[in-house]
């Protein structure tokens, strides 16, 4: 049959729910589609497998993000500025590369009520993209990282960012989490004092990590913020890598399938 594949490339990858979600996502459609899961350790490898498994479509993800931008013959909308993709299209035997992390954190504040000015923990990956998606929607954003050394890229983009030690606070609608802080551990992103002072004036706090409430938004919880943690962030940027593979407009009871499928056990 003429069944298309689709993989998410990542180390490790055998804890991804982005089978379950995608998969669920074809059945609701009813498309001819299968997406698996494929184990990569080396990142620049990653266009040659896709091509050479004949995959249509694949998400990227820890530590391949990076490697998946500079290997992509093509790379399209804002992807080109955060230089990190998590999704490729097979287009005619040419790699199209996009980055929907950053639309799919917008998709996924938008529950929260109207927001002008966000404070952004942590200055990897996730907080490149993030950052560069408030900047685009005219949110004023500032980058908070625990060290110096990787703030050079928000400095390139005209982004306020600060380490622990220069940092000056003032007062932010959204605070958001995208450190690993609160993962695998019980710690905060940053000193408690702090936070606490910070959620005095914030009204929402949104933590990337999903499926566990984290020291973050415990935290935030107990000081009467509204919380929000990184599912609807994971399923957005699924649906809309969906719309890429499938080359279809998600609806309502497409999200709603796939949410279910990212929740199946
Ligand atoms: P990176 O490894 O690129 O960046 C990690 C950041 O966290 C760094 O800025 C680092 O600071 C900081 N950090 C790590 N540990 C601590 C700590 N104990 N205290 C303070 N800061 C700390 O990670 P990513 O940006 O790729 O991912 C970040 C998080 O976002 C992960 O937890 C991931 O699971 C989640 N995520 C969720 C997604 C979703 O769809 N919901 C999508 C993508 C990511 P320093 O520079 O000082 O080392």
């Amino acid at each position: 049959d003429n069944k298309e594949l689709f993989t998410i490339f990542g180390n490790p990858v055998e804890h991804s729910k982005s089978p379950q979600m995608q998969n669920a996502g074809f059945k609701h459609i009813n498309y001819n589609g299968e997406y698996i899961k494929h184990l990569v350790e080396n990142g620049n490898e990653i266009k040659n497998i896709f091509l050479d498994n004949a995959y249509k479509g694949a998400n990227i993800t820890v530590p391949h993000k990076e490697f998946a931008y500079k290997n992509a013959d093509e790379v399209r909308g804002l992807a080109q500025k955060i230089k990190a993709v998590n999704t490729y299209i097979n287009e005619n035997g040419k790699v199209i590369a996009y980055n929907t992390d950053a639309p799919g954190f917008l998709k996924a504040i938008e529950s929260f009520g109207s927001i002008k000015s966000v404070l952004l923990l942590g200055a990897g990956g996730t907080a490149k993209a993030i950052s560069l998606a408030l900047q685009e929607k005219g949110i004023k954003v500032t980058v908070l990282n625990r060290s110096e050394g990787k703030l050079d890229f928000f400095k390139e983009h005209n982004i306020e960012c600060y380490s622990w030690e220069t940092f000056n606070p003032k007062e932010y609608d959204l605070i958001v989490n995208s450190t690993s802080a609160g993962l695998k551990d019980e710690y905060l992103p940053c000193d408690k004092n702090l936070l606490e002072n910070l959620f005095k004036t914030a009204k929402y706090a949104f933590d990337c990590v999903y499926g566990k409430v984290t020291p973050f938004l415990a935290l935030a919880k107990e000081n009467a913020l509204e919380i929000k943690d990184g599912e609807d962030m994971l399923l957005f940027q699924g649906v809309l890598a969906f719309e890429y593979f499938t080359n279809t407009k998600a609806d309502e009871s497409l999200v709603e399938a796939m949410r279910k499928g990212l929740k199946e056990k």
